[in-house]
């Protein structure tokens, strides 16, 4: 049998689902070609912050398409609820960050600056005494903390999901499987490669992640993106919970709704290495514990491993491939691939139907990176 698609979509991380689902909402059928399972690497496993407002280049370059992708996330949690029954725990969070020493203030005062300009965000300093009044489980060896709130956060494994079930409601198929390759034809892309067979396509969208470089001998062209293992603890505490998420003294920990205090995450330079490390897990212990003491009672119920995907501007790629009639890239958005990922899938979907977004990604575009030539 032939297979064929409109679209194939290689990845089903966040980038790749959210893209399946706005070409859905416009009506385009995809097929996502995953080799280990929807969001079975980052995008399952992030902390699932969602800071619009700080962040490498935030503010900045990144600012605009942030901010826009935040918008979308608050649309996001009620509609793909109804859609799906799938609640992956869309909230707004408030975070307490603590300073130990008086050079740690600076920073907490930009975060303040940020937080106090914009709208629907708060943020205000606490005495030592405050902060024990709103998170009496938090150390008090603080010279001061910093109270925000605006910030939103989600379960990411279920948020890709929850994407995925509302696009396959319209029509789109997952296929688990690797690509190995593409069939190609004046600088038009056929088909993708199966190990045993080929999905015929119209067009291809590449949202590979960290492994992003793999299709380079395939397009001809440099896609600078690399690996950032990032590990992370999740905790249960003895007895009563934290109410916030709490950061400071090189620590950050997540407050869930079930309870669980995450802990993370580490940033290493190590390749494609996904084991959990011994050292990580002290690391994470001594950050997460000079936050919360209580900690050190705890129990760990999970170390997780996974790898982000970065570029060497820290900018995600978002469009089209230069030399390529029908290849796009939605990838390497870094420690914040799952904020940005509806801004990212809306962007490409609009770039596929309609060849224009009014999304703000200029200067994403893979063009920015040296071309080798293609087909
Ligand atoms: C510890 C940690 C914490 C994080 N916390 C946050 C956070 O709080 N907020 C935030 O916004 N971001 C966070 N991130 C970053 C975020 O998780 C990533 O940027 C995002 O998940 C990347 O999504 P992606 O779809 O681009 O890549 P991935 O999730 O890696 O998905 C790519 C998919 O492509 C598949 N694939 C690759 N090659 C092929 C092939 N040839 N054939 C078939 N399938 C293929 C892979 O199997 C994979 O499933 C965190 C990351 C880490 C590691």
């Amino acid at each position: 049998m032939v297979e064929s698609s409109d679209v194939v979509i290689v990845g089903g991380g966040a980038a790749g689902c959210a893209t399946a689902y706005y070409l859905a909402l416009a009506g385009v059928k995809s097929t996502i070609v995953e080799r280990e399972g929807i969001a079975s690497q980052a995008s399952g496993f992030s902390a699932g912050g969602l800071n619009p407002l700080q962040g490498t280049e935030i503010p900045g370059k990144l600012g605009p398409l942030a901010w826009e992708s935040y918008r979308l996330h608050l649309k996001l949690w009620d509609e793909l609820r109804e859609d799906t029954g799938i609640d992956y725990g869309g909230r707004i969070v408030s975070s307490i960050r603590l300073a130990f020493q008086e050079s740690d203030l600076h920073e907490l005062e930009e975060t303040l600056d940020i937080f106090s300009a914009v709208d629907g965000f708060e943020a205000r300093w606490l005495d030592p005494e405050e902060v024990f009044s709103l998170e009496p489980l938090a150390t008090t060896s603080t010279i001061r903390g910093l109270y925000t709130s605006g910030n939103a956060a989600l379960d990411s494994y279920r948020y890709t999901r929850a994407l995925v079930e509302a696009a396959k409601k319209r029509g789109v198929t997952v296929r688990s499987a690797e690509i190995i390759g593409l069939n190609a034809s004046g600088g038009r892309v056929t088909g993708v490669r199966l190990d045993n067979s080929t999905i015929h396509c119209g067009q291809v969208l590449l949202a590979m992640g960290p492994w992003s470089r793999l299709a380079e001998p395939w397009l001809g062209a440099y896609i600078p993106v690399d690996p950032l293992k990032g590990e992370m603890l999740r905790m249960e505490l003895p007895a009563e919970t934290v109410r916030h998420d709490i950061s400071g003294g090189g620590g950050s920990i997540y407050a869930k709704p079930n309870g669980l205090v995450w802990c993370g995450a580490t940033e290493e330079w190590k390749g494609f290495d996904r084991t959990l490390s011994q050292s990580a897990k002290y690391s994470l212990l001594e950050g997460a514990v000079r936050l919360v003491p209580d900690l050190a009672k705890g129990r760990i119920s999970l170390h997780t491993a996974c790898l982000r995907p970065v570029t060497p501007d820290w900018l995600p790629i978002i469009g089209k491939q230069p030399g390529w009639e029908n290849v796009y890239l939605a990838t390497g958005a870094g420690k914040k691939g799952v904020l940005l990922s509806p801004g990212m899938g809306k962007a490409v979907a609009d770039l596929m139907c309609r060849g224009e977004s009014c999304l703000p990604i200029g200067g994403f575009g893979p063009e920015r990176f040296r071309a080798t030539g293609a087909a």
